[in-house]
């Protein structure tokens, strides 16, 4: 390959380096140094208009974008939250279920004053995601990864971001908020998602 590095659809620093995490965990096998992989930024391009009505319709559209201004494989993810009484909402919606895009606290808040009636057998939830590799020989792949548990009534924890500090892992006793940055990785929906494109990515550098 010309050039060989894989970039990632994001401006987000902390992203770009929970994924380098997630990819370049021995027991994943990727052959890639960190500095293979980096974020969008360095490119100066346009975020695209996100008008898919699933994640993996979303983190294709970004995918696709980014391959298609860059000329390098690009990978994108969607995530988001998905509540079994809500129907699966917030879902695409969970960055701006409050109204602006990003208000991670009023997000949060919004969601536990309309659950605020629904008992704990009730609150089952789980965080999806969907990562997609796009080539620009036109190879497309995309997976997904899910991270099921139970909502709490209130905060615990001042890790992680969005709502994390709501969502307990089934088999834990802990919030995603509290646990470790390897802990979470280990078990959540994009961990798995990524784990999941990962062998296509191989294939890319072998
Ligand atoms: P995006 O995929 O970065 O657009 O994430 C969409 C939204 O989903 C975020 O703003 C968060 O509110 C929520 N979300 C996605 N993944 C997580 C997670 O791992 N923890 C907490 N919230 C998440």
């Amino acid at each position: 390959m010309a050039d060989p590095r894989l970039v990632l659809a994001t401006h987000n620093a902390h992203k770009v380096s929970e994924l380098r995490a997630i990819l370049l965990a021995p027991e994943v096998g990727l052959p890639l140094d960190a500095d293979q992989i980096v974020g969008a930024s360095q490119f100066g391009v346009p975020e695209p208009k996100e008008d898919g009505v699933t994640f993996e319709a979303n983190a294709l559209i970004k995918a696709r974008a980014l391959c298609e201004a860059t000329g390098l494989p690009a990978i994108a993810d969607d995530s988001g939250l998905a509540v079994d009484v809500l129907g699966g909402a917030p879902g695409i919606f969970s960055a701006r279920w409050a109204g602006a895009h990003g208000d991670d606290a009023a997000n949060l808040d919004l969601l536990l004053a309309q659950l605020s009636d629904i008992a704990a057998e009730h609150r089952a939830a789980r965080f999806v995601c969907a990562a997609a590799l796009v080539t620009p020989d036109g190879v497309e792949h995309v997976e997904r990864g899910t991270l099921d548990g139970t909502l709490l009534f209130e905060r615990a924890g001042n890790g992680g971001f969005g709502y994390d500090p709501i969502l307990r892992p089934d088999g834990e006793d802990r919030s995603c908020a509290q646990l470790s940055a390897d802990e979470k990785n280990a078990i959540s929906h994009r961990g798995k998602a990524f784990r999941l494109l990962a062998p296509h990515i191989a294939e890319l550098f072998a």
